[in-house]
């Protein structure tokens, strides 16, 4: 019943049907789970209860005729009094004349308005003759379009309700509602648009943020089994000391966190189901030697390993950090988009014929006419920049290798729980030791020229700068201008101390941010003036100072990506912040800012301070938009969703318990995309 259409309620009609649709109400379920944005509350307190400015209701006899005075050329102000418990309370109504028709001493009236404590004086916005209705205080506001009104949907919805509560179906197993204490879903869908008391009320949403949060977490449970099993014999077998061999020869030892991550992958890629795995960390924490690691296996198991990169940059780079681990052992090519003709031709054969073990590049890598003979491994860097469709696009060609995604902004749990539900995540929280915090200041800008004088003295040193520019939000013309002035108030200022200052932005050819990027890093341009281009795994391990002016305007995760790209050497890096934010919660972050490096930490705080929505950027949250529940202030019943949902897909209770029936059907429904599979 609940997929019917609208129009089987009584009362709506073809053209409230039109109307209902319009809001996105078209069967019987989207009418009783179109929720109230918001509840007014009429409940009569003690005169002794009600507080100051607050919309109060008040129920009283009048004493007197009211007095109307007009004022303006056609306003009114009515003023009546009437007695509440033992006091005298004044009512004023403005633009109502004719209510003193209505009202007559000795009528018993509730009103309802802006409650004035001092005066004992209440504004009116409705009034009411009679007693107030005590059985329905707390009512609900709907958020509608025109023409229809608030008050239409309630009186549909209660309707529906009446007319449908002895077939709405309890979706969870009975043992749920008894250990969590939730209200069933008929007396909770009753409670959330007719709250007869605002802790029912509470109640009621607290069991649809449980019951969408499960859902939710069912489905992605359900897609992760379902790309695990969809291939079959995907093991990679490598020798695993020949692994260890390698990682031996490193000139480091892994971090603990390093070789569990590692652990895990390689447990992964040795499985026969396919590997969907995230791999958190740090800027430095060591992702990338991980991953080389991960790439070793992957040839030494016979296959071929890729490793797609944001930008062409990085690519360079990546090739550069891999060939020196490597060394001969392993052959390795680039492959981006300025790679071309001839020499395309070249590499692209050589990986056909599997004479190259591990190409790096942009995702030019996978959207091209690039055929691996043995493609067991892919590695993708910076993940949140590549969407959903790049992952298909691989599946898409034909293959369906072992596929690690690797991001240095550390994603809050509740977050990567919810964007990334559907893969396995492996942190690396922890530095490798030795490594200096970057230290952290926050300046304002009257301190530019103390600040021009430090870098100065780093350059003197032997180090080099980045300076990132005041973004202008939304418009990339004026943030270049930004940085070319700022780029030429640098050269003059630095002009007649040998300091050579270089510029990077979006808008500069590939060839010509290449040619930047290699001056900074062979210490030809000690200063380098940035957009925020740089904030992608550049590494320039002389580099020890960052420069961020308006620091304010950006995230916390984005200021510690930032401030990532010094402190790679073994020199004490400074970050520099340049900011001047108004309100507390920008002073709070700048704060935060000076006083943590763990990102992690950051990401946790920033989440809190910017909310979900904003955590990701705007372009790309890849968050799921929910009704009821809210992901921060809801995180505990997410980990329980989220452990109930493993649990009902790992022991396969949906099919296998008679208790989970109803369900499973619904799963079956809702999620009829073709996107998960049942059995
Ligand atoms: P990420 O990719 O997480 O930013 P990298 O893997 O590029 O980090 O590592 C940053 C630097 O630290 C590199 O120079 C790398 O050689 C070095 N490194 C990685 N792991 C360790 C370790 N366990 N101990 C010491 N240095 C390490
Ligand atoms: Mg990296």
């Amino acid at each position: 019943m609940m997929n019917w259409p609208i129009n089987t309620v009584d009362g709506v009609g073809e053209k409230l049907k039109e109307q209902l649709e319009e809001i996105g109400i078209k069967t019987v379920q989207d009418l009783l789970f179109y929720f109230p944005n918001r509840y007014e509350n009429y409940e009569i307190k003690p005169l002794s209860e009600l507080i100051h400015d607050e919309k109060v209701t008040i129920e009283g006899q009048v004493i007197g005729d009211p007095i109307v005075t007009y004022y303006g050329r056609k306003k009114s102000r009515l003023v009546l009094r009437i007695q509440v418990e033992h006091a005298i309370v004044k009512g004023v109504m403005f633009n109502r004349p004719f209510a003193k028709k209505q009202l007559e001493p000795g009528d018993i009236v509730t009103l309802t308005g802006k409650w004035d404590q001092h005066r004992l004086q209440i504004t009116v916005e409705q009034y009411k003759k009679g007693k107030a209705k005590t059985d329905q205080p707390i009512q609900p506001v709907y958020y509608v379009k025109q023409p229809i009104k608030s008050f239409q949907l309630k009186k549909i919805i209660k309707k529906a309700l009446a007319q449908y509560e002895g077939q709405i179906d309890e979706l969870l197993p009975s043992t749920y509602l008894t250990s969590y204490k939730l209200l069933t879903r008929v007396k909770a869908l009753q409670e959330i648009h007719f709250p007869t008391s605002f802790q029912a009320l509470k109640q009621a949403k607290r069991r649809f943020i449980y019951e969408e949060l499960l859902l939710f977490q069912l489905k992605m449970q359900l897609l992760r089994k379902n790309n695990r099993e969809r291939t079959q014999g995907n093991s990679q077998l490598f020798d695993l000391a020949l692994v260890n061999q390698f990682i031996d020869k490193l000139p480091f030892q892994l971090t603990k966190a390093q070789n569990r991550s590692l652990q895990e992958i390689l447990q992964d890629m040795r499985s026969p189901y396919r590997m969907n795995r995230l791999l958190q960390g740090d800027v430095g924490s060591g992702k990338t030697a991980v991953a080389a690691i991960s790439l070793y296996a992957s040839v030494i198991a016979g296959k071929q390993g890729a490793i797609m990169v944001p930008t062409e940059i990085l690519a360079e780079q990546h090739m550069l950090s891999l060939q020196a681990l490597f060394g001969e052992d392993v052959s390795i090519a680039l492959l981006t988009g300025s790679v071309k003709g001839k020499k395309r031709k070249e590499i692209l054969a050589m990986v056909e014929k599997k004479s190259i073990n591990i190409i790096v590049g942009t995702h030019a890598l996978i959207q091209e006419d690039v055929h691996f003979a043995n493609l067991g491994t892919v590695i993708v860097d910076e993940q949140h920049r590549f969407g959903v469709n790049q992952r298909k696009a691989l599946r898409d060609k034909g293959i369906d290798p072992d596929v690690l995604f690797m991001t240095a902004t550390p994603i809050p749990r509740t977050l990567a729980i919810t964007s990334f539900g559907d893969m396995d995540v492996s942190q690396i929280d922890e530095m490798p030791v030795g490594r200096k915090p970057v230290e952290t200041y926050w300046v304002k800008d009257n301190m530019l020229t103390r600040v021009l004088q430090f870098i100065q003295k780093e350059v003197e040193q032997g180090f080099q700068a980045y300076v990132i520019c005041p973004l202008i939000e939304e418009s990339d013309k004026l943030d270049i201008q930004n940085a070319v002035d700022l780029y030429q108030q640098l050269q003059e200022a630095y002009s007649s101390y040998q300091i050579d200052v270089g510029l990077l932005h979006g808008r500069l050819h590939n060839d010509e941010k290449e040619e930047v990027m290699q001056q900074f890093a062979s210490n030809q341009v000690q200063v380098l003036v940035s957009t925020t281009v740089v904030e992608v795994g550049v590494n320039v391990p002389n580099a020890t100072v960052m420069v961020i002016y308006d620091a304010e305007r950006f995230g916390l995760s984005q200021l510690h990506q930032l401030r990532g790209r010094v402190g790679r050497g073994n020199a004490q890096s400074y970050c520099i912040l340049i900011a001047d934010p108004k309100g507390d919660v920008g002073k709070e972050r700048m704060k935060i800012m000076t006083e943590t490096t763990n990102g992690f930490e950051l990401a946790e705080q920033d989440l809190q301070l910017r909310g979900p929505g904003d955590f990701f950027g705007k372009k790309q949250s890849g968050l799921p938009e929910f009704k009821v529940a809210d992901i921060v202030q809801d995180y505990r019943a997410l980990e329980t969703a989220r452990n109930d949902a493993q649990s009902i897909v790992y022991n396969q209770l949906l099919t296998k318990d008679t208790n989970y029936q109803v369900l499973n059907k619904y799963l079956k429904q809702t999620f009829n995309d073709g996107e998960v599979t049942f059995d």
